[in-house]
């Protein structure tokens, strides 16, 4: 016998469940959301004991509840600023949200430890248990919503692309916690926010900057989180950050000069002042951080790690002599995936088929959640489309200059909707927007800024538009990698 449902959901991570939230609220429709994992949440249920947003709580997990207590954090890197959920926290907020409100709402059914059969957008589906490998066919009254779009990768599940000799010991970070004491030296391999994550617990917890080796295959610009907060007690470094970024964007004259200003503006950082980075993968840190990552003298700069036995580690432009007594961490999972990245030129909307795609650059909860928006209020796919183009994660400032520009001009179709903006800035996954409406017209200052950020916005566009066009034609390209 088949299974019915209005919205049939493939997979049952973050962005799902800010789709299904918002769509409870708003609809009185019906919901399957099927995943391989055996809990509501999706990757979150793998992460390394201490990974942490890299955002403010106050802006992560689905519209309808709060993730966290708003604090303020006293001690550690994250000090002054609004507070970061562990994964521990995140994973269980899901749980919570499906136990306490999806299932409790009659209208929801969640499969775990099950797998969605068929190619979204077909029209016949099914699911298929992974213990019993029994299949029960699934009628779609509505949409096939593919809640899979970010392909997230994470070190526990990912495939290495090095290999590693018998005796060596290679382990994601989620064994860091539990195998880390009693060796001599430790190896982070990885650029991004999980290596970081990685170097920062190991000196954290006392091992010194000369035990830790860093195999950065390139450098990262990093987010100064500073400028990353929620509320008027942080507007002149946030809102002040986006108009002075804005401004940056409608006037420098290359790509080159645009990083060197963000620098400049404390908007981005780098591990190392005398190299160039040349990734962007939008991982977040403070100064703090930054300083303590800094203590770290050994930095292996020679290309991704193909080969570790015990004495030598070979890389893609040479080898490193290795002590036998080094714990390697493999931090080397690929956050941006070329599959989603391809599957970034197609719609979200489509007849009986919804792709939860980024539609605001790193914010895929209030991104899913928009859509859900979208879904539930607007008459046809018609009038949804020209609202959603959809962004990705970045793997170059380069990829990060052109979804800007995707950011910028959804945003512009959203604020012409005056229903859809409000509904915006009423959203709590919107980091920024509730902030702007919190000031008050006789608030001369941050009027002030909000002035210089709409008027740089449409240069700014400009201009990305001019120094994009130049990159594609590699004028750009060759100036970057020269520097
Ligand atoms: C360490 C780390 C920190 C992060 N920090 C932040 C942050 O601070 N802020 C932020 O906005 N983002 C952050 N992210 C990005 C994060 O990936 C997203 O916020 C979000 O969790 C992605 O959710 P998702 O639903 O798209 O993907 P996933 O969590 O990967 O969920 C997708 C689910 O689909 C299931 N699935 C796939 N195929 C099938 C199938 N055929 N049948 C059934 N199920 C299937 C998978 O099992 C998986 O559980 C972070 C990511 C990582 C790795």
């Amino acid at each position: 016998m088949s299974l019915q449902t209005d919205y049939l959901v493939k997979g049952c991570g973050a962005t799902a469940m800010a789709f299904v939230d918002v769509m409870l609220q708003e609809t009185d429709a019906r919901f399957i959301l099927v995943d391989r994992r055996a809990a509501p949440g999706g990757h979150w249920n793998d992460a390394y004991p201490f990974v942490r947003l890299h955002q403010p709580s106050a802006c992560y997990g689905v519209a309808s509840r709060a993730l966290g207590h708003d604090r303020t954090d006293s001690t550690g890197f994250n000090q002054g600023l609004l507070e970061l959920a562990s994964g521990l926290e995140v994973a269980d907020y899901f749980h919570q949200l499906m136990r306490d409100t999806f299932l409790a709402s009659g209208r929801v059914s969640f499969h775990p430890l099950s797998e969605l059969v068929g190619e979204p957008g077909s029209g016949t589906y099914a699911i298929r248990s992974l213990l019993s490998g029994a299949t029960q066919p699934v009628e779609v009254r509505r949409r096939l919503v593919d809640a899979t779009m970010t392909h997230t990768s994470i070190p526990l599940t990912h495939t290495r692309k090095f290999t590693v000799a018998d005796g060596v010991s290679c382990v994601p970070p989620n064994d860091l916690t539990r195998l880390a004491p009693g060796w001599k030296r430790y190896t982070v391999m990885g650029a991004g926010k999980t290596a970081i994550d990685s170097v920062s617990w190991l000196l954290a917890h006392g091992a010194p900057p000369d035990s830790i080796t860093w195999v950065l295959p390139r450098d990262p610009w990093l987010s100064n989180r500073a400028q990353m907060q929620p509320g008027l007690d942080h507007f002149d470094q946030s809102i002040g950050g986006i108009a002075r970024q804005y401004e940056i964007f409608a006037t420098a004259g290359s790509v080159r000069e645009l990083c060197l200003q963000m620098e400049a503006a404390g908007r981005w950082m780098r591990l190392d002042p005398d190299v160039w980075p040349t990734m962007y993968h939008a991982a977040t840190v403070t100064r703090l951080e930054l300083e303590q990552l800094r203590r770290i003298g050994n930095k292996v700069r020679l290309g991704r790690v193909q080969h570790i036995d015990m004495h030598r580690m070979r890389l893609e432009r040479g080898e490193v002599a290795c002590d036998p007594e080094t714990l390697y961490v493999d931090c080397t999972a690929r956050a941006l995936d070329h599959a989603a990245q391809a599957a970034a030129g197609q719609p979200v909307f489509e007849d009986g088929l919804i792709r939860l795609h980024m539609l605001r650059i790193y914010q895929p909860t209030f991104s899913a959640a928009l859509i859900g928006h979208l879904e539930a209020t607007m008459a046809d796919d018609a009038a949804r489309r020209p609202l959603c183009q959809p962004t990705h994660m970045t793997d170059t400032v380069e990829d990060y200059l052109q979804v800007q520009m995707v950011n910028m001009r959804n945003q512009a179709a959203w604020n012409a909707l005056p229903e859809l903006r409000n509904w915006i800035r009423a959203c709590r996954l919107d980091m920024f927007g509730r902030t702007m409406a919190q000031v008050t017209a006789d608030d001369a200052p941050r009027r002030e800024v909000l002035g210089r950020l709409m008027a740089a916005t449409g240069p700014a566009l400009q201009n990305l538009q001019r120094l994009t066009a130049g990159l594609a034609e590699g004028r750009e390209a060759a100036t970057a990698t020269a520097a």
